[in-house]
């Protein structure tokens, strides 16, 4: 039986980067994984994505050059070469994973990773079964595309953002179930690439998780763009008709039916937590997710989760965070990153990115808050570069200036939110980081124009 001091099981982006800071605190680590290195994040999730809408955005730019004074004649596309691009993206960063953990003297075991008691670890691998020993275990299983009941869901051309992801062929008429982070960034890569585009959202507005006015932006500049939003709108079924056309009928208020030549559905994700447990050691589950508390910790003695498969938010670097934090535990130190403020980032055109509360927020959790606000109309990068309107918005504590968060919707904002990010961690005001002189010309000086607003 071969011994470690921590076993990982799933290896995503809160599974690997938990094995690489176990491998530098000195642990000798093993990193159990069925399928691909990279998980969701890599292989079916965020990197492929932004590959294909970084194509799609560099078709779409080109058509609309003229305003620049460029014009190309015949632009196209070709599908199957944006998918070859993509695997080509995909699988230098898997190999870079690879390669670390080789750096890292981090043992990848591939197969199938089941807890059989305590500290004990059987692999099914395609060579038959192996026993791992450690003193600890961290599961990081990640999470699969949610599947609702609607009747025609099985039908051929529905599909989850599993298959989307690996579509090669022009797509004419896109229906997408759901207008959350998954609907909302396949809506602007096919219609960037001229596809005729609806979104159906149940709920009154697109993104329901986040501020009301992003959601409603956000609907009005895919109106502008030419995409269908439904919102308020149930899917009840899906079907074809005699001739063979493929329709998504739902409810507005009224029976309505659009049809599709492709339906994508992205209505959530669920845990993968079945199957990892023998019956002699589960930990306590909630509607499928592994319950953990501040650390880490399941139920189980020396047993950890962190990532999708526990539900939290479903996002990459929350479980690298949740991850890299629970072995500083096990090894007895204290967190390093504060993962109470987790940013959520939407690559939409212009994107969106939000951090900490929104003011209703913060108002609904009894706090006397205030915001300050910057419309991106008067900021030079975007009047040059011709970037949809947009704003930057900071909340903070009334009385003493205190940050409790940031919305933002326009270009670069995924990356630029990350100076709110710091500023919470760091606990500090808006007078705090009004401190400091934003470069000219750029996006980001606009934050400074909300800070001082
Ligand atoms: P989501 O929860 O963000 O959105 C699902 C949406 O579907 C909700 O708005 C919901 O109201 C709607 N819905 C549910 N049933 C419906 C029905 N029958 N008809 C119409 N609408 C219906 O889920 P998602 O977009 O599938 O994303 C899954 C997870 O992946 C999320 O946790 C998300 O954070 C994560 N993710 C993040 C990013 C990013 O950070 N950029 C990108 C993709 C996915």
């Amino acid at each position: 039986m071969k011994q470690y001091d921590l076993i990982v099981i799933g290896a995503g982006p809160g599974g690997y980067e938990a094995a690489f800071e176990a491998a530098d605190l000195g642990m000798k680590t093993a990193l159990v994984e069925r399928a691909d290195l990279g998980g969701t994040c890599l292989n079916r999730g965020c990197i492929p994505t932004k590959a294909l809408l970084h194509a799609a955005e560099r078709y779409r730019e080109i058509r609309e050059a003229a305003l620049f004074g460029v014009t190309a004649e015949n632009a196209a596309f070709d599908p199957a070469l944006m998918q070859a691009r993509k695997r080509e993206v995909v699988s230098r960063l898997r190999q870079g994973i690879e390669d670390t953990a080789k750096r890292k003297k981090v043992d990848v075991i591939r197969g199938e990773g089941v807890v059989t008691g305590a500290g004990q670890v059987s692999v099914r691998g395609t060579d038959g079964e192996e026993s791992l020993h450690a003193e600890n275990i961290l599961i990081a299983s990640g999470s699969r595309p949610a599947v609702p009941p609607i009747p025609g869901i099985d039908l051929e051309g529905v599909v989850t953002s599993d298959e989307m992801l690996e579509w090669d062929r022009p797509v004419g008429r896109l229906v997408i179930i759901g207008g959350g982070v998954i609907g909302v960034e396949f809506a602007t890569i096919y219609n960037a690439l001229g596809s005729e585009v609806t979104v159906i959202e149940a709920l009154p507005q697109l993104l329901p998780n986040m501020d009301r006015e992003l959601g409603q932006s956000l609907k009005m500049l895919f109106k502008k763009r030419g995409i269908a939003v439904c919102t308020g709108a149930r899917v009840e079924a899906i079907r074809r008709d005699a001739d063979g056309a493929l329709w998504c009928d739902y409810d507005a208020g009224k029976k309505e039916s659009v049809p599709a030549d492709v339906i994508l559905v992205c209505v959530g994700r669920r845990p993968c937590a079945e199957g990892l447990f023998a019956e002699n050691a589960v930990p306590e589950t909630d509607r499928g997710r592994i319950v953990t508390d501040a650390h880490g910790q399941t139920g189980l003695p020396h047993v950890y989760a962190v990532g999708d498969v526990t539900g939290d938010v479903m996002l990459a670097h929350a479980a690298s965070a949740a991850g890299r934090n629970a072995v500083r535990h096990m090894a007895g130190l204290a967190p390093r990153e504060d993962t109470r403020f987790i940013p959520s980032c939407v690559y939409t055109s212009p994107e969106i990115a939000c951090v900490g509360m929104t003011q209703d927020r913060a108002k609904a959790a009894g706090i006397d808050a205030d915001s300050r606000k910057a419309l991106m109309t008067a900021n030079g990068k975007t009047v040059l570069t011709a970037a949809e309107r947009g704003y930057i918005r900071v909340v903070f504590e009334k009385q003493s200036g205190k940050l409790l968060g940031a919305q933002m919707m326009c270009e670069r904002a995924t990356d630029m939110i990350a100076v709110f990010t710091q500023a919470l961690a760091n606990g500090l005001t808006v007078e705090d980081m009004a401190k400091a002189v934003f470069p000219h010309p750029t996006f980001s000086e606009a934050i400074g124009e909300a800070l001082r607003a």
